[in-house]
């Protein structure tokens, strides 16, 4: 999960710029009520920073009020290439490191998204605080959901810094070799992990870094075979060990799928064994394997 400062523009800019050209009731009603949107902006973040934004209540919809109305002035004025507020649109997007989504840190940004789902909370379709960048495959699978406790909470990259190491790896070699990517509550204690599985199951996370380490395991096998063949288990450890270490520099959480999948191969004594490592399947069998076991 990446951590993402929050842009400058505020809720007020945002509204004002799509409505810039009030020429419809609605954008005059949604001018007029600007200083209640700041003020529900506000007591946003609160929430937010107290992790209890799942206590919000869905909006109702009242008068100009509905979920059709600032669905319509989202889509046409904040994400659609010619909007009054397009250029908002495109620094929340711009504002990820390095382009990589927030969500799943392999993705790249080409969307936003609503933490809270615009069709249930249609009143924060233009609140900054909740304007967040998101790769498609993960505002897909996010899609309308929204938690009602607050340990189904997904991680809120403007609010939620989750420091320590949570995230491991489980490797099986038989009957056919299996990884699968886990939550540790030993860092960050039961509510995080809590809130992090349920991240992880819903963006299905856990699949996408297992299709990683498929491709890595499976490319690498023969460079570990060598090793083992010609200098030795203790080569064999040595070697992957450094590539931890590298892994571990490349990485800024240290919770990466390469991080966890090479401290796992590092500590599991089975993968010194010949007959496991030749179990991994070479690149020639691919597109046939995926270690994949999310369950
Ligand atoms: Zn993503």
């Amino acid at each position: 999960m990446i951590r993402v400062p929050r842009i400058a523009a505020t809720t007020r800019d945002i509204i004002c710029s799509a409505t810039s050209n009030a020429d419809t009731d609605f954008k005059r009603f949604v001018r007029k009520e600007i200083a209640r949107f700041e003020k529900e902006a506000e007591h946003y973040k609160i929430l937010a920073e107290l992790n209890s934004l799942y206590k919000v209540a869905p909006h109702s919809e009242v008068g100009l009020s509905t979920r059709d109305n600032f669905k319509a002035i989202y889509s046409e004025e904040l994400s659609s290439a010619g909007g009054a507020a397009r250029s908002h649109y495109d620094l929340i997007r711009a504002s990820a490191p390095y382009g990589l989504c927030p969500y799943c840190g392999v993705g790249y940004v080409d969307q936003v998204d609503h933490f809270l789902p615009k069709s249930k909370f249609h009143e924060f379709a233009l609140t900054s605080v909740n304007l967040v960048p998101i790769c498609s495959r993960c505002n897909k699978n996010k899609g309308a959901k929204f938690a009602k406790r607050g340990c189904d909470q997904y991680i809120h990259p403007y609010f939620d810094l989750v420091e320590g190491i949570w995230l491991n790896c489980k490797i099986v070699f038989a009957p056919e070799v299996k990884v699968r990517f886990v939550i540790s509550a030993e860092d960050v204690g039961e509510a995080m992990a809590n809130r992090l599985e349920r991240h992880f199951d819903d963006l299905k996370i856990g699949e996408l870094y297992a299709a990683y380490s498929s491709s890595y395991l499976s490319v690498m096998r023969q460079q570990f075979l060598d090793l083992l063949d010609k200098r030795g288990v203790n080569a064999l450890k040595f070697d992957v060990s450094e590539q931890l270490k590298q892994a571990e520099r490349e990485s800024s959480t240290g919770n990466d799928w390469k991080v966890a999948l090479l401290r796992c191969l590092v500590s599991l004594p089975e993968f010194l064994e010949r007959d496991n490592i030749k179990a991994i399947p070479s690149p020639e069998n691919y597109p046939a394997w995926r270690c994949t076991a999310p369950s």
